[in-house]
Parts: structure tokens; sequence; C-alpha cells
């Protein structure tokens, strides 16, 4: 309300913060949004940030995709963004700016229901109606590129097996360092951050926390990763798979629950590997919705060419006790920090799709009471084993379509809108000749 923006605008003012930069994610987890002047922060905000909703629907090469209801069939009504002042947080590397994040609603003043940091509160909604808490760690990898001599892009601090090198050897101008420390000045609650396994890959880890404000720290967290390299001329890139000859990156989450008094639900010492019926069934209730979960957790066309066998990747939908090649790793670690983490998920996907995602999955299972299959033993890439992920972002789509249950819990205007959005995606991707098309086919037929 005008009051309590009054109220945040003198605060601000008062410490030198002119500016406030508002965002929302889009569906593909993009921050849109403004920058508006803190001195008429009351009155630019006080009926919202109007803006189209097609702007959830802006492909990353600025193409219009109609999603549906409120669409360019609607003649494009407007959506409306708020500031969730509870957000505010000083940019340490923009002085005089403090970032918000913001809320979408339509024009009646409910919240859009496709919004994504929406979706995610309503499955959330849900864990609050059984007194569950979920409580998410997520962990990123992304390549950092620098320009080349002909105009493209090479790895940053290239050189073989740099895995966990500490220092000037992997990250020669301290990019990584710097941007540990600026990430935890912005309050982003990081903890770590390492050379990964491939050449110019990077990890930085998030501390856990209450879903909500886990995904809103890892989709600001993007956004500044990508901000603090290219100020420096260099291109962060959380594609899921950017080359042919080193590996991807992934999107790891942590994931248990507490009841409504703080109380661990994923640990039970006389439970089976020590853990509780109910994350029994959560990571029962993960598995079973796997295929329909990739949509979200796997979003794009370059996606499905991460997966593979020997990749740290998973291939499989299965789930294994410490065991880094299962789609669902539960670390060896018990009492309150009993856990898993899926490893499905690459570094593309949204923050907030990708955690509603593995909750509706997880509540499915908690709701319906699933048992898990046996864990895997020992390698986890023979397709003897455990079914496979979808093979590409095509059958992730269709999967999610006709899960209807995990559907339902992200709500069917989000689900109508998004697979409108990856399908154009896939059909724009599916008439592309690409080069290795030319090189394959140019010479010899
Ligand atoms: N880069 C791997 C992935 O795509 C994960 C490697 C690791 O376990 O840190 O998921
Ligand atoms: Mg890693
Ligand atoms: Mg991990």
């Amino acid at each position: 309300d005008e009051d309590a923006l009054a109220a945040a605008a003198a605060e601000l003012s008062g410490r030198g913060i002119d500016v406030v930069r508002l965002g929302y994610p889009d569906f593909i987890g993009t921050e849109r949004g403004r920058d508006v002047l803190v001195a008429n922060f009351a009155r630019t905000l006080g009926d919202g940030v109007a803006f189209c909703r097609t702007v959830y629907g802006t492909s990353p090469m600025g193409d219009v995709v109609e999603l549906g209801a409120g669409g360019l069939a609607d003649g494009l009504p407007d959506v409306v963004a708020f500031p969730d002042l509870a957000t505010l947080t000083d940019v340490p590397w923009e002085p005089g700016v403090a970032h918000c994040l913001a809320d979408v609603f339509d024009p009646d003043g409910t919240p859009a229901p496709e919004s994504p940091r929406q979706v995610l509160r309503q499955v959330l909604a849900r864990f609050a109606e059984l007194g569950m808490r979920p409580v998410v760690g997520p962990e990123l990898e992304f390549y950092v590129l620098e320009p080349d001599a002909a105009g493209g892009w090479r790895r940053y601090g290239e050189a073989p097996g740099n895995v966990y090198v500490s220092g000037s050897k992997g990250d020669p101008e301290n990019l990584l360092l710097r941007s540990l420390r600026s990430l935890a000045d912005y309050g982003l609650d990081v903890v770590t951050a390492n050379h990964e396994f491939c050449s110019g890959q990077f990890e930085i880890n998030l501390w856990h926390s209450a879903a909500l404000d886990a995904a809103d720290r890892a989709f600001r967290f993007k956004t500044a990763v990508k901000e603090l390299a290219r100020r420096e001329g260099k291109l962060a890139t959380f594609m899921a798979k950017p080359f042919n000859d080193e590996g991807g990156s992934g999107f790891h989450l942590h994931f248990s629950t507490v009841d409504d008094d703080g109380r661990p639900l994923f640990d039970d010492p006389a439970g089976e590997y020590g853990l509780s019926k109910v994350a029994h069934a959560a990571i029962a209730g993960i598995l079973a919705h796997a295929p329909a979960l990739s949509a979200l957790a796997n979003p794009t066309v370059n996606s499905a060419k991460r997966f593979g066998p020997d990749t740290l990747a998973p291939w499989l939908i299965d789930w294994g006790l410490d065991n880094r090649s299962a789609m669902i790793r539960i670390p060896p670690e018990r009492g309150r920090a009993s856990r898993l983490e899926l490893r499905q998920g690459d570094a593309t996907a949204n923050p907030y799709l990708v955690t509603a995602g593995l909750l509706a999955a997880a509540y499915l299972g908690i709701q319906d009471g699933l048992a898990a299959p046996a864990p895997l033993e020992g390698y986890g890439y023979d397709p003897a084993k455990a079914p496979k992920l979808p093979a590409d972002l095509g059958a992730s789509l269709d999967a999610l379509e006709a899960d209807t249950a995990f559907a339902e819990l992200l709500g069917p205007r989000f689900v109508t809108a998004f697979l409108a959005y990856k399908r154009n995606e896939l059909e724009r991707f599916s008439r592309y000749v690409t080069d290795w098309e030319f090189r394959e086919y140019a010479y010899h037929l």
C-alpha cells in the first residue's frame, strides 16, 4: 500500500538509494522488470507496474509467443507487478541501487496463476495443509567464457583437470573469488565456490532455507552471476550442455521438509536406510513424476544432451544411497541433515519452476502414500536397471501434459501457457538447419 511504499522510499533515500530495480521471472527464468526512481516510488508503484502478459512468452530471440488466455488473441491485456518489499536488497556492485522482487497480478487483483513465483506458492500451500514446510538447498553450475580472437567465446582459464583446483590456476583473474564475495554481500547466503569438473566450469552452492526463499535466492543468483561476469566482458552461461567436448551444467536441489515446529520429517533412525516413510514416499513421487518434472527441470532443446553414460548427470529415473550416478542421491548425513539431492535439473531451469515441480512430485508421493522401489546398486548408467528419462524436450512436454495430477498442482493456466511457449520453441528448433547437418550431409551425400 501507499504508506508502506512511502516509508520504504524514505528509508531508501535516507541511505542514498535512488533507484529500485524491480524484477520478476518470466517462464525461462530471465529477469524482467524496470528500474524505478525512488523519488517516484510511491506514485509509480501504488497501482503496480503494468506490462503485457506476453512478456512471459518472449523468446531469447525476441519472438512473441501466443500463450492462450490473455494473449495476442485477447488483445494483450495488462498484468500488473507489485514490489514484494520484504525482498528489498542493496546491490553491492551498483551503488545507489536496491533490488526488489515483484509479484505479478491479474487486473482484478488476484495473483497471476502462471507467474512462476505464484506457481511455487500454490504448491507450498498444499504442503502447508499437511503441516509441512519444504526446505531446499540449490547448487548451480555454469561456465565462464571470454572473447576469443575470432570474435567468438573461449572458456575462461581453459585448462584440463582443474576440478576442485583453487586459486589462479583455474580462476586467473579471481572472477570466481570476487563473485563469491559480491554474492555474499548481496545477501544470497552463498556458502562455497569451486572449479567444477570441466574446463572453465564453476559451481557455487547456496545454503538451504524455506523453499520460496531458496528459489528467490537462486533466481537472483543467476541474474547476478551473469551480471558480474558481463561487467568484466565475460559471459557466464547456465546453458545445459554448451560444448560437445565438455560436460553439462547441473542445477542440483537438496530437499527435505520440516513440520510446523521445525522438526525434520525425513529422518528416522528406525526407518529403512535411516529415512522416514515421508522421505520414502517423496522419493517415490519424484520417480513416478520424473518425466513430467523434466519439462521444468530440463526445459530446453539442449537439455537432454547433458544426459548420458558416465556424465555425473543422471540418465535413468532412479535413486541411490550416496550414488552420484543416480537421479536422486541420498547424501550420507542423517539426523537434521537427512535429505535427498535431485540431480536431474540442469542450470537452464527456472529456479521457481524446477522447485515447484520437485515439490509437486514429492507431494503426490506423500499424498498417495507411494512406496519407493529398491535403490540403485553401483553403476547407474545401465538401462536394464531403470527407465530412462525422456529423450528430448518434446517427450518431456508430452509427459507434462499427460500427467494430470502433477499439472493440476502447478495450475492449468500455467501449464497451458508453458506448453504453448515451449512447443513454439520446439517448432522453431525443428525448422532450423544446424551446422551438424551441414557437416554430415553437405559433402558426402
Ligand atoms: N556437471 C554434472 C551435472 O551436469 C554434475 C557434476 C557434479 O556432481 O558436481 O549434473
Ligand atoms: Mg557440481
Ligand atoms: Mg551436487
